[in-house]
């Protein structure tokens, strides 16, 4: 399917659609506010430096760990004096192994079992957990998707296996991930780049839906960025929910089990770094899957395409990057004074909490349309319009009110204080912990302006009053 069949489709779909309900037909031009159709050259030079360089950033975070105790500046030190060479680090470190191979196989085959063939349950008997078959946001071009919220019940019995596992069957050692973590990084990387192949041709030969694929015309840029919008197999596998939640989510947890494991095979005991780090980044997992529901109205579901930057992302990415501050601790396991520890606990539970309180006021305010109570009064709001590829006429309501008052993107900022905290409670001996935070700071602010860029596109006049209203993004009086 090229670009312009499938923007002759959207064409033909305007003409003929008859959407009744929340939208009206109408004779003017479709909106375009959904991902680009053409490239400038700075995304595209930041596309082609990011393909070329992030797998091998992924690498030397994890090497430095095994060869250099996670400094970061040793092996750079090293190869400038001609002590090292690049051959040689690359020599050094594991290679590919058919028992990790198998152990990724049979932890993904796992994951894809429970997805697919495990409807939820949870929702029936956990008061307030929205599981079970849920409707996604409208895409650009008009469509409802529905999806198999299941995310929490795969997490709850995915780690009670762990459990039963490390406590009374030993089937495999608790310490199973770390020591084989970089044979592994090989398997992710194998999956992660199949997946974006097979996504990219699949957006070719057989789209889910062609209406709401992107062709921008350069081929790093389709691939790295995605063409299809929601890429599914059958009715329910979708890649987008599958791969971000499972297996790159489920198993950040295990992963940080595996190094507290570690720490006590090699030390006889587990740091309160180490906990804390668990903890913190336990409690966000959690946090993911219990709103797994409200997940599907994010940024990475309404708005990215999936292509590389998701397929390989939440492959090797996530779950490589993401735990670096338990790997860093099994080398070398700080032991955080009480002081310390307690102004960690603080930062980390602050932020979890402007975080979870910015996501919910906005997710209560639309599920409701208005109708309920922030920070005890009603919410204030800017009324909108915008139109879909179908032609359809939309109405919309940006909050006003509560944290969405105070800044445009408060949970962005909760979500920086909690990555803070997880490289803080690392202590200050390396800053290999503390890339994290970095990452996360271009993430978000990059996220903060390019939904900026959608919103503006989307809703026109109706965002430049509501910039007026809330005038800043992040941080009240600075940015
Ligand atoms: P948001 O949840 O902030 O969603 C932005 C969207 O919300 C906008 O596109 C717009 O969508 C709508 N919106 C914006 N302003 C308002 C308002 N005032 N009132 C009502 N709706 C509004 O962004 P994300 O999806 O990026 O992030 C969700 C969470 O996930 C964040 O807390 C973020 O920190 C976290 N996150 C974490 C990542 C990680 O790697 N750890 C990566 C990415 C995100 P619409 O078109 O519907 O109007």
């Amino acid at each position: 399917m090229s670009s312009a069949v499938a923007m002759e489709a959207t064409r033909r779909r305007q003409r003929l659609s008859s959407n009744g309900g929340a939208s009206e037909m109408t004779e003017e031009p479709a909106g375009q506010w959904g991902r680009a159709w053409e490239v400038d050259w700075f995304s595209l030079s930041a596309v082609i430096l990011l393909l070329c360089t992030a797998p091998f950033l992924v690498f030397f975070f994890v090497m430095v760990c095994d060869q250099y105790q996670c400094s970061v500046s040793q092996p750079l030190v090293e190869l400038y004096r001609g002590e090292a060479t690049l051959r040689s680090i690359w020599d050094k470190a594991p290679s590919f192994t058919w028992a990790a191979a198998q152990i990724y196989t049979v932890w993904v085959s796992f994951q894809v079992v429970l997805y697919m063939c495990v409807p939820d349950i949870t929702h029936k008997f956990l008061p307030g957990y929205a599981g079970g078959v849920q409707d996604g946001a409208r895409t650009p071009a008009g469509l409802i998707n529905k999806y198999e919220i299941n995310g929490l019940q795969s997490w709850l019995i995915t780690h009670a296996l762990w459990y039963a596992n490390a406590q009374y069957f030993h089937w495999f050692s608790p310490t199973i991930i770390f020591d084989n973590w970089i044979p592994l990084l090989w398997c992710t990387n194998i999956l992660g780049y199949a997946v974006s192949t097979f996504a990219f041709v699949k957006a070719y030969l057989f789209p889910t839906n062609a209406e709401d694929c992107k062709f921008t015309g350069n081929v790093f840029y389709n691939y790295m960025m995605g063409i299809e919008f929601n890429p599914r197999i059958g009715k329910w596998f979708d890649f987008k929910l599958f791969f971000n939640g499972r297996p790159g989510i489920v198993a950040w947890t295990l992963i940080n089990l595996s190094y507290a494991a570690k720490q006590q095979e090699l030390y006889g005991y587990v740091t309160n770094s180490m906990i804390l780090v668990n903890v913190l980044q336990a409690i966000y997992v959690l946090d993911f899957f219990w709103n797994e529901a409200w997940y599907l109205k994010t940024i990475d579901i309404c708005h990215d395409h999936f292509g590389w930057y998701l397929g390989w992302g939440d492959c090797v990415w996530l779950p490589f990057l993401y735990t670096l501050q338990g790997l860093y601790l099994v080398y070398n396991p700080v032991q955080l004074s009480t002081a310390h520890a307690a102004a960690v606990l603080l930062l980390g539970l602050v932020g979890y909490y402007v975080f979870r309180s910015t996501n919910h006021q906005k997710d209560l305010f639309r599920r409701t349309e208005g109708k309920c109570s922030i920070w005890g009064k009603k919410p204030t709001f800017i009324e909108c319009a915008y139109r879909s590829g179908d032609g359809g006429l939309h109405h919309s309501k940006l909050m006003t009110s509560g944290f969405w008052g105070v800044a445009r993107h408060l949970n962005y900022m909760g979500d920086l204080m909690g990555s803070l905290a997880y490289c803080a409670a690392c202590g200050f001996g390396h800053i290999h912990p503390y890339f994290y935070i970095v990452y996360m700071t271009i993430l978000l602010v990059h996220r903060c302006v390019r939904d900026e860029h959608r919103c503006s596109s989307k809703y026109g006049k109706d965002w430049k009053r509501y910039t007026d209203a809330v005038p800043y993004r992040l941080l009240p009086g600075i940015f």
